[in-house]
């Protein structure tokens, strides 16, 4: 990521201040710090105002926190609110922005022990979040190389998939290809779902072995550079029968159809009901018991979710999964997801592995 991008994006956040009613904003979620100034440590907070930004951080992170911002950085000992409290008093802010869905009970104690007379706090829901939906090149490109490992880590970890096999190793053996291939490891903990476990749309990998004429479902993401990915695909161990054909057909129809109704202006819930259709029209709409998406980036769910009711319209350089599954009980479940981009005239998949199912 270029540096000049990170004061860009902070440049932006604090242009929408004034219209927020506030005077500086205090920043808690590590991904929304690492957004702002390009620092990764696990223990950091920003404050922002009009016309600068201070990032508050630790001795631990000292020598990386200025090897990788260029944000002014203040080092603190102990916890860092009181530290960014006392900076916003010597500013003399009176309204301070705090982001109410990160924050723990007891910082928001911290920060109201912190406020000089006549301050006050102010509750915000999104401010960066909202930003962060709409993907620069650069972050684009790292999603696609993000993409590129998983599906990489998928093709070489799935020549292990045979009967007798482990749900664990399987998983293990994702991980460690995502990692040798360039990962910072997995985004989210490697679904690895065996028959009719299969019907847990997040089964926990276990002890149980796959085994011959059964379903596999595999939902997993890396991260690289900070950006995640997310693929679900699934593989047959044997011949398929007739029902299980038919059910994939379906649940590829339908993620196809979302696929396709993707498009800047496209609401949200539209992509949602267009794999929605296609299910309802195959009596399978009430066995698929989850959004059709979620965007991606430096989180693995972010803005916007592709649910029902879900308004926010899509733009150019959104990044979002599609994933439209099924789940039926005592039988398995199907789920196939891609990485997409909404793009000027429509969308991009991202995820170059096939959709076959795969016959193992
Ligand atoms: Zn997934
Ligand atoms: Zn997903």
């Amino acid at each position: 990521m270029h540096a000049k991008e990170f004061s860009a994006r902070r440049s932006r956040i604090a242009a929408t201040l004034a219209d927020r009613n506030v005077d500086a904003l205090i920043v808690s979620a590590a991904p929304n710090v690492r957004y702002l100034t390009g620092f990764t440590g696990s223990n950091g907070r920003v404050l922002l105002w009009p016309s600068g930004a201070l990032l508050f951080t630790d001795p631990r992170y000292e020598i990386q926190a200025a090897q990788e911002t260029d944000c002014r950085v203040k080092i603190a000992r102990g916890t860092l609110y009181p530290a960014v409290m006392k900076a916003a008093a010597g500013r003399k802010f009176r309204r301070l922005g705090f982001e109410k869905g990160r924050l723990a009970y007891e910082d928001y104690e911290q920060l109201q022990t912190g406020l000089t007379l006549g301050a006050s706090l102010v509750p915000l829901a999104g401010a960066i979040e909202a930003q962060r939906m709409v993907k620069s090149r650069g972050e684009i490109e790292l999603i696609r190389r993000s993409v590129e490992t998983n599906s990489a880590a998928f093709e070489r970890a799935m020549r292990r998939a045979r009967p007798g096999v482990s749900e664990r190793d399987l998983a293990a053996e994702l991980d460690y290809q995502m990692r040798l291939l360039g990962a910072d490891g997995p985004a989210f903990d490697t679904i690895v779902a065996a028959g009719p476990r299969s019907a847990l749309p997040h089964a926990h990998p276990n002890a149980t072995t796959l085994r011959h004429n059964q379903l596999l479902l595999i939902d997993m993401g890396a991260s690289q550079e900070g950006y995640a990915s997310d693929m679900s695909r699934m593989a047959f161990l044997g011949r398929p029968g007739l029902k299980v054909r038919r059910l994939y057909r379906a649940v590829l129809e339908a993620q196809l159809a979302a696929i396709a109704a993707v498009r800047p202006g496209a609401r949200s819930e539209q992509i949602d009901g267009a794999a929605r259709r296609v299910l309802r029209a195959g009596k399978l709409d009430k066995a698929f018991v989850h959004a059709t998406g979620h965007g991606l980036g430096l989180e693995i769910h972010e803005a916007p979710r592709l649910g029902k009711g879900q308004k926010t319209p899509l733009a150019e350089g959104m990044v979002i999964t599609v994933e439209p599954g099924i789940y039926l009980e005592g039988f398995g479940g199907i789920r196939i997801e891609d990485t997409v981009v909404v793009t000027q005239s429509g969308s991009s998949v991202l995820t170059p592995t096939s959709k076959d199912l795969l016959i193992l």
